[in-house]
Formats: C-alpha cells, sequence, structure tokens
C-alpha cells in the first residue's frame, strides 16, 4: 500500500513519546514527514524520577533516519509544563498542527487502601496532564485554521479495572474533556478524539499484562506490538480524520469504536420508587441504544420520550 496519509510540513506534539506507544506514534510521523516534539520526562511507571534520555534518545533515532525532531523534558503535570510543551513546538517550527496527549503512569492499589497522594498524581499526570497539554494549543489552532488532537484513554477507565479506581477516574475524566473540546473546538476546525489503547509496554508489564518484547517494533511478530495500536493514531492524528467527539479501541490490530449510549428506558407515571423497581427489566434493557451526539441532544431526547417535543 502506498504511504498516502503524509505528514509533510506538519508539526505533531506526543507527550511521553520517550517509550512504548508514544515512541511508536513519534517514530511513524516523523517516517512519514511530520516534525515530531517528542516530549517526555523520563521517569519510572509510578511517576518518580526524570531521565531527558528517554526523549533524547527517541530524537537521535528520528534523527538519524533522516526525520525531523526535537526534545521537549517537561512534565505534563503543570501548567508550567504543559506550556512550555507547546513553546518548544513554536519556537523550533512555527507551528503545531497536531497534539497526541499520551504520557502516562501508574499507581495502581485497592480503592479500600488508596492513598490521597496516589489520587493525585495520577489526576495529576493524566487528567490535569491532558489539559495543561492540550489548552495551548487548542487555543493557537482554533486562531490559526485548526488542527487535530488525540487523548488517550483507556479499557479500564471506559469498562473499569479492579486495583484501578484512581487511573479510571482520570482516564473517564479525559473522555468528558475530549467531548467538551470537541463542542468547544469545532468552529475553529479543532477535531479532538479519545483512544483507548492496548499493547505490550513497560506499563502493562506492572499490571500484570505482558510487558515490552523484543519484537514490540514489529506488527507481523507481536500481537501485541505497539504498532498494531499506532495506525488508528496516525490516522486520528492526520488532517483527514472524518471524527470529532469520539472514542475509539486499538489492541493487537483490532481496532473499534466505544459509545455512551441511552436505551429507550421508561416514562414514569406514579412517580414513586416502587413504580421505578416494577420497570427494572426495561430500565437496565442495553438494546435498542442511541447515542446521543452532545448534552442538548439528550435533552431532546427526554422531550421526545415524555411527548414534550
Ligand atoms: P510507557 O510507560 O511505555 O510510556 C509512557 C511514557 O510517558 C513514558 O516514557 C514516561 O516517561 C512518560 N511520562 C510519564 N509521566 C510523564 C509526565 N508527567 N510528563 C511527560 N512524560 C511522562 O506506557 P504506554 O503503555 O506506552 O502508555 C502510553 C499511554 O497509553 C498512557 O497514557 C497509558 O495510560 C495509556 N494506556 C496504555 C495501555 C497499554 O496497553 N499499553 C492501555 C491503556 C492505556
Amino acid at each position: 500500500m502506498t504511504q498516502s496519509m503524509r505528514f509533510d510540513g506538519k508539526v505533531v506534539i506526543v507527550t511521553g513519546a520517550g517509550n512504548g506507544l508514544g515512541r511508536a506514534y513519534a517514530l511513524q510521523i516523523a517516517e512519514r514527514g511530520g516534525k515530531v516534539v517528542v516530549n517526555d520526562l523520563g521517569g519510572a511507571t509510578d511517576g518518580k524520577g526524570s531521565d531527558s534520555a528517554a526523549a533524547q534518545k527517541v530524537v537521535d533515532e528520528i534523527k538519524s533516519k533522516g526525520g525531523q525532531a526535537i526534545a521537549n523534558f517537561d512534565s505534563v503535570a503543570t501548567q508550567a509544563g504543559g506550556a512550555n510543551i507547546f513553546k518548544t513546538a513554536l519556537e523550533a517550527y512555527g507551528r503545531v498542527d497536531s497534539v497526541i496527549a499520551n504520557a502516562g503512569i501508574l499507581r495502581d492499589r485497592s480503592f479500600a487502601k488508596m492513598s490521597l497522594e496516589e489520587l493525585d498524581i495520577i489526576l495529576d499526570v493524566h487528567l490535569r496532564g491532558t489539559f495543561f497539554t492540550v489548552q495551548p494549543a487548542f487555543n493557537w489552532m482554533r486562531e490559526n485554521g485548526g488542527g487535530t488532537i488525540v487523548v488517550t484513554t483507556s479499557p479500564s477507565g471506559l469498562f473499569g479495572s479492579f486495583g484501578q479506581a484512581n487511573y479510571c477516574a482520570a482516564k473517564m475524566g479525559i473522555v468528558g474533556l475530549m467531548r467538551t473540546l470537541a463542542i468547544e473546538g469545532a468552529k475553529g476546525g479543532v477535531k479532538i478524539n479519545a483512544l483507548a489503547p492496548t499493547a505490550a509496554t513497560r506499563l502493562t508489564a506492572t499490571a500484570g499484562m505482558p510487558g515490552e518484547q523484543a519484537g514490540e517494533d514489529d506488527p507481523a511478530s507481536d500481537a501485541m506490538s505497539v504498532r498494531r495500536v499506532s495506525p488508528l493514531v496516525l490516522a486520528l492524528a492526520h488532517e483527514s480524520c472524518p471524527s470529532s467527539g469520539e472514542v475509539f479501541n486499538a489492541g493487537c490490530g483490532w481496532i473499534s469504536r466505544t459509545v455512551m449510549a441511552v436505551n429507550d428506558g421508561v416514562v414514569l407515571s406514579q412517580y414513586t420508587p416502587e413504580e421505578v423497581a416494577v420497570h427494572w427489566g426495561v430500565i437496565r434493557d442495553a438494546a435498542n441504544l442511541r447515542v446521543p451526539r452532545d448534552g442538548t441532544d439528550y435533552w431532546n431526547m427526554i422531550q421526545k420520550a415524555t411527548g414534550q417535543a
């Protein structure tokens, strides 16, 4: 297949691009002509420490293959860090066409034993980190003809996962943030979507799943290769992306979409909890699901169901 999906002249920020999924995105976008800001704090999977080698190594790899990239070592978890990542792109390349907010860590613990520190650091890196990284570029894109943004959620966040209450709350928060930015960015030509990836990386190794493997760069030899996820991310980051405000899943080469949907439900006439109890079957039914476009669309559904429309 020819490489028709090119990033020539485009500037793409990838956070957490020193390892795993982010590294794969950065390398492939650069292979396709994009100029990449390779951000990475270079800490451990629990967020401790920092090392400029992580981002620099990926920049060196891109350059050795003839691509263009610049390193940034800021943490996404502070507003100053987010601003500086954007500044790195603007000073080096004069524009920003796409942001892939991917940086992440884990601090797993059962909810009963989870500390405030374990909650805060996960919210800081994932939820607030996405906010801090996306906001400067989002504002610039709206004033400069638009762009694309990919934020990173997780199957754990979407569907729940034992021992990850902090992470799941952050990852679902990112979905809410993304849904609203799709609405607020539409007029300025900003498209934003969320990815829920599944791939073997050093992060999954800490969660009892397969970790990085020798073949992780090779989609043909490793079912959980990051390169079985990255094609979706490149398609979402590309200007041709047809979608905004949606959540996509990618793992082992399976690409799919997750939706928030509403069933037919029931309209009360007695307005009592007993009436609710009588109808639990219909209320909980997962058939005939519809996907509201936004909060206003959901309000229209209420009006239609209750005959007010
Ligand atoms: P990874 O550990 O290989 O890569 C994450 C990178 O983010 C690391 O290089 C790390 O140094 C960097 N990072 C961490 N905190 C940072 C900070 N404050 N500022 C800047 N960089 C920081 O992990 P991965 O599996 O490639 O994860 C990438 C993203 O995908 C994460 O958001 C993760 O939650 C999400 N995710 C991954 C999977 C999976 O199966 N691998 C599943 C669901 C979600």
